[in-house]
Order: structure tokens, then C-alpha cells, then sequence
């Protein structure tokens, strides 16, 4: 997996202070995408073993207390992440105590597949749908339009 962007402390990706990725990858071409350079599987950095560990690291670090992780893109749940993201959110539950973990997607909770579902059981929030244009409103907390859920799973 290769990622866009890493912000080992967020307060704007969802409730609290967090760390938040932001996954490359992404098939769902929503008119108006602000990420669109994530659309690429390819694109950004990859997501290497010692990133992982120092992501770890920093939701366990106690100097700045986080909340919990956000995951975001592109798409945390594109079919050529899901390896990586499942490692990754299985080790967040077994190693960061007491720590959320909130997903968006461009998919429905609805139209999940199996793999998909494995890694949405260990989400906290799962924010799903594809950005639509003509149902934007800047006034929605944690979604961009509408038609967008937030699903609180837990
Ligand atoms: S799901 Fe998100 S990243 Fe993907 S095209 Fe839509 S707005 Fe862009």
C-alpha cells in the first residue's frame, strides 16, 4: 500500500486529537474529488513496515495524547489496500489500548465485501458513500455531502 499524506497529530479528521493517514487509491472518481492525486494506487509513499511501527508509536505516545486514528484517502478500502489496512487496524485494537478508529469510504456499508467487512468489524465509525457535488454542504460535521453516513459501529 502507498500512502499521500501522514499527520501524526490531526485535530481536524475527526473528534479529538489524532494521527490520521491518508491511504493512495482510489476507483471511485467523484466529481469535485479534492484528492484527486490520491486516485493512483501508485501515487504518494509507501506505506513501509517502520511506518507502520512509528504509527503505532505515536497513538501510544503519551506526551500528546491521541483519541484514536483516522483513516483516510483515497480509499482505506480500495480492493489493493485491504491487506495493509486490516494489518494495520488489527494492530491498533491489539496494541493501542482504549484508542477509535474511524474510516472513511467511498463504499456503502451495504455493498461491502467480505475482506471490506473484516476490517470495518474492527472500525469504530465508518463514514461511507462517494462525495456528490450537488449535495456538498461545508456545514456537515466530518463528511463533505449529504448523502454521506457516519456510521457509529461500536
Ligand atoms: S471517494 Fe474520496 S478520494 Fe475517492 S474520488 Fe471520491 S472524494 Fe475522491
Amino acid at each position: 500500500m502507498n500512502y499521500s499524506q501522514y499527520y501524526p497529530i490531526d485535530v481536524v479528521n475527526g473528534p479529538g486529537t489524532r494521527a490520521t493517514l491518508f491511504v493512495s487509491g482510489c476507483s471511485h472518481q467523484c466529481k469535485g474529488c479534492y484528492n484527486q492525486a490520491t486516485w493512483s494506487p501508485n501515487s504518494g509513499h509507501p506505506f513501509t513496515d517502520l511506518m507502520e511501527d512509528q504509527l503505532i508509536n505515536d497513538l501510544n505516545d503519551t506526551r500528546i495524547k491521541k483519541r484514536g486514528l483516522s483513516l483516510s484517502g483515497g480509499d482505506p478500502l480500495h480492493p489493493e489496500n485491504l491487506d495493509a489496512v486490516l494489518h494495520l487496524v488489527e494492530r491498533v485494537k491489539a496494541e493501542c489500548d482504549g484508542k477509535d478508529i474511524w474510516l472513511w469510504s467511498g463504499y456503502l456499508l451495504s455493498e461491502l465485501n467480505d475482506k471490506q467487512r473484516q476490517v470495518v468489524d474492527l472500525v469504530d465509525v465508518l463514514i461511507d458513500g462517494k462525495y456528490e457535488q450537488d449535495q456538498a454542504d461545508p456545514s456537515l460535521e466530518w463528511r463533505g455531502s449529504a448523502n454521506q453516513i457516519v456510521h457509529y459501529l461500536k
